[in-house]
């Protein structure tokens, strides 16, 4: 089991490469290390998830308004099952809170059935149709003008950092090899050997099989391939996170009826306790455009306010950005070239988080059909995870916890309240952060009102101190 960071990669020849470590390549190289393969898994960035799988909306979808039939739809909603159960066996934080599609005008709310009846074609039977009177009970802090909703009891919050980092740890803890700021370059595929031999920042990187999940650079990777199926382009969605003591406002998620171009502007809860407001959908030219906009902030809080005009009044506690890898195409573009032993994963849009597990099946399947045999599948049990959701209990306040090592009970970050035992922890975690954003990724620290202004330096001292200090064995928060 290895991560590594510097230096040159193993001389060895892979069975497998998996290039890009967001949510969708640390589900593959989990699914992939349960059977008896080699795998390595290469990063540009110096930690797992930082692309597009950090800056999302997080929610764990049932598929309910997927287009049926395609590709995404049918993993999307295997994606939602195999996900639920892990997240459960894992310890990832997620709460079932429903959603409702709000009809804010006679057009929405005569989409309603139709969408209802879509529901149903994606195998999704629990829907229902709300009246004006049902959507106020439920949320009457909802803005003027509400004449209906769709329910969707079904969809769900996620910790998406969590989710990768767990994906992550069960693929190194299974054996593969994680190798972060390794960026892939040129690829020569066949040869002598008949291995791919991939040009790194790192030396070079061999393997008989290679995946790419690239994100917003697969289709640059697909096209060294000779493969010019699908371009990416980016599409950024700006969000705005509110303060917790917005959490009382809301109880569901509150989506709008969705257009061609994605399913609008939503109002939900994040499993960190606050409210978000997000995202817009902007078709961008340039990979690294993650910064928020003045345009794109006005349009959220003109959206918003006519969700829930209270929530505007709200403190903000961050903005952020991320990009959608959209294609000319409306499905995903997951393609197997068996003569050159290569998967591409590409234009995984705005669904990926949720359908990460399925994709990750599909894929071994698809490589099985270009020629791998993968061997036995190994039982294998889930890493529990340290609990960062607000809906279950916190090292803080778990009186257990605190008399077995009191770090549990020393809060670092009063904003989060995270605590000096669980930074530790996180520090020495078998995929540990490689900066201060990965480590807020992990613990929450950093993160709240306050956005590292009172524990900023403390945090940083313990970060410092644990990577000049060689790790001890692990002692970790489990809930
Ligand atoms: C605003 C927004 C809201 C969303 N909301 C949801 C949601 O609510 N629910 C949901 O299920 N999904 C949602 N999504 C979609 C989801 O976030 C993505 O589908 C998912 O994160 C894609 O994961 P990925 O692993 O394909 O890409 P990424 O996370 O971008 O990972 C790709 C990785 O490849 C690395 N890489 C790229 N090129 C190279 C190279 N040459 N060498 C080495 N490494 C390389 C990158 O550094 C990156 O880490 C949303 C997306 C956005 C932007």
């Amino acid at each position: 089991m290895t991560v590594t960071t510097t230096g040159d990669l193993p001389g060895e020849v892979y069975d497998v490469a998996i290039i890009g470590a967001g949510v969708v390549g640390t589900a593959i190289a989990r699914e992939l290390a349960a059977h008896p393969l080699r795998i390595a898994l290469v990063e540009a960035s110096d930690d797992v998830g930082d692309g597009t799988s950090k800056a999302n909306t997080a929610i764990l979808h049932t598929g309910f308004d997927a287009a049926p039939g395609t590709l995404e739809a049918g993993l999307v909603r295997e994606g939602y099952r195999r996900l639920n159960t892990y997240a459960a066996e894992a310890g990832i934080p997620v709460e079932p809170l429903g959603a409702l599609l709000v009809a804010w005008d006679s057009e929405q709310l005569a989409a309603l059935p139709a969408l209802a009846e879509k529901a149903v074609r994606n195998d999704c039977h629990d829907t229902r149709i709300l009246d004006a009177d049902e959507v106020y009970a439920r949320e009457p802090r909802l803005g003027p003008g509400a004449l209906g909703a769709l329910e969707v009891p079904g969809e769900s919050i996620i910790c998406p950092w969590t989710t990768t980092l767990a994906y992550a740890t069960q693929a190194v803890d299974a054996g593969a090899d994680l190798h972060l700021n390794c960026t892939a370059g040129a690829i020569a595929t066949g040869g002598a050997h008949g291995h791919h031999e991939i040009a790194t920042s790192r030396g070079p990187l061999r393997a008989r099989y290679l995946v790419n999940a690239a994100g917003l650079y697969s289709d640059e990777i697909d096209r060294r391939l000779g493969h010019t199926e699908f371009s990416v382009t980016p599409r950024r969605g700006q969000l705005i996170v509110f303060d917790k003591f917005a959490r009382g406002l809301v109880s569901h998620i509150l989506l709008p009826v969705p257009t061609a171009r994605g399913k609008g502007v939503l109002v939900a809860p994040t499993v960190y306790g606050n409210v978000m407001l997000g995202p817009t959908a902007e078709d961008l030219d340039d990979k690294h455009a993650t910064g928020s906009s003045a345009a794109g902030l006005a349009l959220l809080r003109d959206k918003g306010a006519r969700i829930m005009p209270e929530l505007l009044e709200e403190e903000v506690t961050a903005v952020y950005a991320g990009l959608r890898a959209a294609t000319e195409h409306a499905d995903f573009q997951i393609r197997a070239h068996p003569e050159q032993r290569y998967v591409a994963v590409g234009g995984i849009r705005s669904t990926g988080l949720t359908a990460s597990m399925a994709i990750a099946a599909h894929v071994r399947d698809l490589l099985t059909r270009c020629g791998l045999d993968p061997g036995p599948a190994q039982e294998r049990e889930p890493p529990r995870m340290p609990n960062i959701g607000e809906a279950f209990p916190r090292p803080y306040q778990r009186a257990d916890l605190i008399a077995a090592d009191p770090a549990y009970g020393t809060v670092v970050c009063h904003c989060e309240r995270v605590t000096r035992g669980e930074i530790r922890d996180a520090l020495r975690a078998t995929v540990p952060p490689g900066s201060l954003d990965g480590l807020r990724r992990r613990t929450r620290a950093l993160g709240g009102r306050c956005q590292g202004f009172y524990c900023g330096a403390a945090v940083r001292a313990q970060f410092d101190e644990a990577r000049a200090t060689p790790a001890a064995a692990p002692v970790e928060a489990r809930r």
